[in-house]
Parts: structure tokens; C-alpha cells; sequence
């Protein structure tokens, strides 16, 4: 493991991300070669990227309110292959210059960082199909809910905050829930869930109920809402979603989950929360959309690190319906900003360049 150190406040309130890490292939095309075809395409970009170092530069860089302040403390919980490259040239430099700490990251001997092959079709408005080897993801750190609370209880601060998505092994996902749910024993830190990709045997209610914050895509919130009737999680295709207004409220009253944010691509975001406060904040018109490849994940950390401002001001999630609006419409102007850069962790804005 390697000892690298970020200079953080101590008093900054804690966002861990526990969660992928991979190497992103992305190829530019006009079109998608059909089978047995061969085709030139655009260009090819070789970058950081993986949900939950995406995420955590996100949250790393939605708390940078000047270029050389950072008002919350970010980390990451990983890992990835000692014995190729793409750690030390790509992904760490990436996450510490966006202000994430990574001395939690595991190089593992054994196993390659993860990587993701990205189609990016330039004739349907910068859509991406991606091919996913998980490596590292899913092996040593990240297949051990034990030697990942190790790492958080090793760690100097203790977080207010875990941000978990779909990529790490789902075994490792449904004990993290179910310990930070958990809050018979004491306060433990909030759970940010953004359950992508669904996991194909879904997540059981037990290990959802009193998630802080859920946050889906339109795909995602209907595989979801299946799971929690104990249903197949299935392939979702166009007209098979139930409106967001229907399908909110069965993730609080059966799960008992805060907030429920259901991001609409361009249309914006559905929001609810368990108080009874529901709307949409419109998405940012932009003018080209190039790669929305991060703009889940833009939306997650941005949104992740305004509550985790709030909760720092000592008050709790069920006061935050007042604040979520204004926590959507920047995780939408900075979600809209990347839509219009090319690539993963190198499209997610920092907070002081969001209008
Ligand atoms: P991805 O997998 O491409 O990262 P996603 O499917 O997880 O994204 P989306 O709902 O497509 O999530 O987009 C997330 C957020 O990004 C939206 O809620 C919106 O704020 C922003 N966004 C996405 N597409 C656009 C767009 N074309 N114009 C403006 N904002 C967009």
C-alpha cells in the first residue's frame, strides 16, 4: 500500500467513498459497428475512471469552494493491480489533484485495476456502451466488509458520510448497507447509495431499509423497485417505467429511505423525501452534449458533498428540505458541465468553475 497524504482540515466534515476503481478505454465513433463489422472510428482516450473514483473526484471537487480551499474531507476506499501502470500514471494522480485522499487504496499483487471498454456514438448525442472487467474490484479490499471497516477505523477521521454504487462485489455492498443502516449501536456515518449498475439478483429490502440518501437513474429506479418487492430485477425498455411520482414513495414507505433522488438525464431530477417534499428541478440546457459518460456519477458527488455540509452544521437529514433544491440545482449545473467535456474523472468540474 502506499503512503501518499492529501492536506485536509481535520474539523472538514468526512466523505469515504467505498467503491471501484478502473481504467477507461473510450473509443469515439460515428456509429456502433454491427457484427462481423469493422469500422474506423474517432479516437481513442485511455483515463481514469470507475464509479467510485468518479464519485470521489466528484465529491473531491465539489469541495473545492476557491482553488485552494477544500470545506470536506474526501478519501477512497479501493483497490487496484500492483503490477500494472494505471494506478501510479493515471488514477492516483487524478484523485489527488482533485483533493481525495488515497493512502486507503490497496495495490493488490494478485489482481489488475479494473478497466472499462466505452463505446461513445457520436450520431446519438455522445450515448455510451460499456464492457466491464472488474479486476481488483472484486477481489482482496473490496471482498471483505471486515477489512474495509478496518481500513475506515485505521483511517485518522471517521466519516459522516459513505458513498456505495453497484461495481464492488454485491456480497461486500449488502453488509456495508446493513452495518452503516444500522444504527442501534450509535450513530454511524450516512449511506449515499447509488445502486449502479443494479446488481442482476437485486438488493433485498432488509439490507436497504433506512438508507440516507438513494439515488437512481430512470433505469435503475424501476430495476430497484422490482427488487424490493422481492421481484426479478430484470432488463427495463422504454415503457416499462412506472413515473417517478409512483415509484418514489414505495423506497420510503417500505424502506423507510430519506431521500430518494431519480436523475431524468437532460430533463433534470426527481426529488423526494421521506417528509413528504417532492419536485423537479429542470436539467441546465446546454448547448452540445460530447460524453455523458460521469454525469450520474458529476450528480452523486456533488449532491453527497452538500449534505455532508449540512449534516455539519449539526442538523439532521430530515431538516434538509429546504436545502435540497439548491443541492439539485448545482448537482445539475455541474452534471451539465460535464456532459460537455470529453471523458470520465477529467469531465467533473470543480465547484468554483459551476455557475
Ligand atoms: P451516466 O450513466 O451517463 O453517467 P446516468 O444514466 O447515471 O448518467 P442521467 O440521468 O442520464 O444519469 O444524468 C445524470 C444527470 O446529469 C442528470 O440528472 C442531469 O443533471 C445531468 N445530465 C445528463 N444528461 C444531460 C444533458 N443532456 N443536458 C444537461 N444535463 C444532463
Amino acid at each position: 500500500m502506499t503512503t501518499t497524504t492529501t492536506p485536509q482540515s481535520a474539523k472538514n466534515p468526512q466523505i469515504s467513498i467505498i467503491g471501484s476503481l478502473n481504467i477507461d478505454f473510450v473509443t469515439a465513433t460515428p456509429r456502433c459497428p454491427g457484427p462481423g463489422e469493422t469500422l474506423t472510428a474517432t479516437s481513442l482516450t485511455v483515463s481514469a475512471g470507475g464509479k467510485g473514483g468518479n464519485q470521489a473526484v466528484a465529491c473531491g471537487r465539489a469541495s473545492f469552494t476557491s482553488q485552494t480551499t477544500q470545506d470536506v474531507s474526501v478519501n477512497m476506499i479501493g483497490a487496484v493491480g500492483a503490477n500494472d501502470p494505471y494506478y501510479t500514471t493515471l488514477l492516483q494522480p487524478a484523485l489527488q489533484k482533485s483533493g481525495v485522499d488515497t493512502t486507503s487504496i490497496e495495490q493488490s499483487a494478485v489482481a489488475q485495476t479494473g478497466s472499462a471498454s466505452i463505446i461513445v456514438e457520436e450520431a446519438i448525442g455522445g450515448e455510451n456502451r460499456i464492457l466491464v472487467v472488474p479486476g481488483a474490484n472484486h477481489a482482496g479490499l473490496l471482498s471483505s466488509v471486515g477489512n474495509i471497516l478496518s481500513a475506515l477505523k485505521n483511517y485518522p477521521s471517521t466519516p459522516d458520510i459513505v458513498v456505495l454504487q453497484g461495481e464492488i462485489p454485491r456480497t461486500t455492498t449488502l453488509g456495508l448497507l446493513e452495518y452503516f443502516n444500522d444504527c442501534s449501536s450509535g450513530e454511524r456515518a450516512k449511506v449515499v447509495f447509488n445502486p449502479a449498475p443494479v446488481f442482476p439478483e437485486g438488493i433485498p429490502l432488509s439490507a436497504l431499509r433506512g438508507t440516507a440518501v438513494l439515488i437512481m437513474n430512470e433505469t435503475e429506479v424501476v430495476q430497484m423497485a422490482r427488487s424490493i418487492e422481492g421481484l426479478p430485477v430484470g432488463d427495463v425498455v422504454e415503457g416499462d417505467g412506472l413515473r417517478p411520482e409512483e415509484l418514489a414513495p414505495r423506497f420510503h414507505e417500505r424502506a423507510g429511505v430519506e431521500i430518494v433522488l431519480i436523475t431524468l438525464g437532460a430533463k433534470g431530477v426527481y426529488f423526494s423525501t421521506k417528509t413528504g417534499r417532492t419536485g423537479i428541478v429542470a436539467g441546465v440546457k446546454v448547448a452540445k452534449v460530447v460524453d455523458t459518460t460521469a454525469a450520474g456519477d458529476t450528480f452523486v458527488g456533488y449532491f453527497a458533498t452538500a449534505v455532508a455540509r449540512f449534516l455539519a452544521t449539526g442538523r439532521s437529514l430530515g431538516e434538509f428540505d429546504d436545502d435540497i433544491e439548491g443541492a439539485v440545482s448545482k448537482a445539475n449545473a455541474a452534471a451539465a458541465m460535464c456532459v460537455q467535456r470529453r471523458g470520465a474523472m477529467q469531465s467533473i468540474p470543480f465547484a468554483y468553475d459551476v455557475e
